[in-house]
């Protein structure tokens, strides 16, 4: 049966009206200004909608015309905006639309699509929205949300935002163009979520198909924590380079909306004394902490929802252990090891000091597998192969990309253990950590240092990975994966 896509949008525009407003349609709502419209336009690719509404307010009151952000510096726009994604490009961006503004358009946004092209930083899916939300005028506005549920509910079978954003100009009515985004923005954000949509609760979910759709598991009246009852659970890591740097960047806030079962946390740098006092305890979980011996440096932590069995610091070799280099946790069906290895250092210094930690650490990695699920995560400090990084040719011999610590993950994965993020992505550019020089990340010079592992037999437990390179606050950002 065709999926009744007229009706079922319908039931979704009067659904959504109780849900939280998507940040562009709000500040169309209130301002009825294509200036702020396009430029909280800007701000909000690959940046969370409370990021974007914090940033865009904080912008308006400095600059909320074209004249008054012409104004502005570069460095000045940086710091008004941080942190959405990709905040050096967007900030350039900004300083450059005042004059083209006012060179080719009279000061005024355009509202077509040829011209709203021309300005920098727009693209299709910001023209399409301007053109929607501040000029009424018939146009598609394809995000992930819309590509995404599109393709769930077999309406598309597409590839690309641009393949859905034609498909959809032959198969919607033109007066039903400019809302899809906003219906579908609200309806991705509180229901049909990337991850673990709550097919439980959907007003649709008799007729959708579900396609591609790993549901939630929802607990039963009764049942007490989170991880036992449920089939799934997520998983993150990350390497915070400092927790209490992370936490002045919103780490707290990071690690609510991520909302995982387990929280692997890296390069802690800090000793159980100098802990902030909302990380001596975070709602909902418990939390270990393996620091180094020396102050400021090194050191992992995990953070759990349910107790675990058992907790090791270390691997029993004391010149590693005193780095705080690895936590494993026990529970009832897999182990959980979180991993921050040494790096080997410019002239590849410390190289052999990693070489054995590795050896050690695939020791104790085979030694938990025999037994039980092994799940590892964490800093490898080393991308395995050319797609990896960046500049692979530029980098042959530097720590990180050297044959000998290529080698160790070549060792692991011939004895079947799996780099969970390539089983679902096998795309180039993907990175999980930019060197804070160079402006690395906003060109996405990076390097993907950051893993999910499991040993071969665990594979089919693997649901999902990804990496959260929206999300900043570290010059690493968060991995996941979804395990059942
Ligand atoms: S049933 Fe599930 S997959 Fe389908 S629209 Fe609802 S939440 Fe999304």
């Amino acid at each position: 049966m065709a999926f009744p896509l007229n009706d079922v949008l319908l039931l979704l525009k009067d659904e959504v009206r109780g849900y939280q407003v998507p940040v562009v349609d709000l500040i169309a709502a209130q301002t009825h200004d294509p200036f702020k419209i396009l430029v909280a336009t800007l701000l909000s690719a690959r940046t969370k909608d409370e990021v974007t509404a914090a940033a865009s307010r904080r912008l308006f009151a400095r600059a909320g015309t074209v004249e008054a952000l012409a104004l502005l510096t570069v460095a000045e726009l940086e710091q008004l905006i941080y942190p959405v994604g990709f905040y050096h490009n967007k900030a350039r961006f900004l300083s450059q639309l005042p004059a083209v503004l006012q060179e080719r358009f009279g000061g005024a946004v355009p509202g077509d699509m040829d011209s709203l092209l021309t300005l920098p930083g727009v693209g299709r899916k910001t023209a399409n929205l301007v053109l929607a939300v501040a000029f009424n005028k018939p146009a598609i506005c394809v995000d992930t949300h819309v590509h995404r549920i599109m393709n769930i509910w077999g309406v598309v079978r597409t590839e690309t935002p641009l393949q859905t954003e034609m498909a959809l100009r032959q198969i919607l009515p033109e007066p039903s163009w400019g809302e899809v985004n906003s219906i579908l923005v609200a309806f991705g954000q509180g229901t049909c979520t990337p991850v673990r949509p709550h097919c439980d609760r959907c007003v649709i979910a008799t007729r959708c198909p579900r396609i591609g759709v790993t549901p939630r598991t929802v607990k039963a009246a009764g049942e007490r924590s989170a991880m036992p009852q449920t089939t799934e659970k997520k998983f993150v890591s990350w390497n915070v380079n400092g927790v209490r740097a992370a936490m002045k960047n919103g780490l707290l806030e990071v690690l609510r909306d991520l909302d995982a079962d387990i929280v692997a946390l890296q390069e802690i740098k800090v000793q159980p004394e100098q802990l902030p006092e909302q990380l001596r305890s975070v709602d909902g979980y418990q939390v270990f902490w393996n620091p180094a011996k020396k102050k400021g440096y090194s050191g992992t932590a995990i953070l759990t929802k349910t107790a675990p069995l058992q907790v090791w610091y270390g691997l029993d070799v004391p010149r590693f252990d005193e780095e705080g280099r690895v936590l494993t946790l026990e529970f009832a069906d897999f182990y959980f090891i979180n991993v921050y290895a040494p790096n080997a250092q410019p002239e590849l210094k410390r190289l052999s000091f990693k070489q054995d930690f590795n050896q050690a650490l695939l020791a104790h990695m085979d030694r938990l597998a025999r037994t039980k699920s092994l799940v590892l995560c964490g800093d490898l400090n080393v991308a395995h192969k050319e797609i990896d990084l960046a500049n692979p040719k530029a980098n042959v011999k530097n720590p990180g990309f050297s044959p000998e610590e290529r080698a160790w993950m070549d060792a692991i994965t011939a004895a079947g253990y799996i780099d969970t993020f390539r089983k679902f992505d096998p795309s180039p550019e993907r990175y999980t950590w930019w060197s804070y020089r160079f402006n690395a990340r906003a060109k996405n010079i990076g390097w993907r240092i950051d893993y999910f592992i499991v040993d071969q037999a665990s594979g089919d437990r693997v649901v999902d990975a990804a990496i959260h390179d929206e999300v900043t606050g570290s010059d690493h950002c968060p991995v996941s994966m979804v395990f059942r």
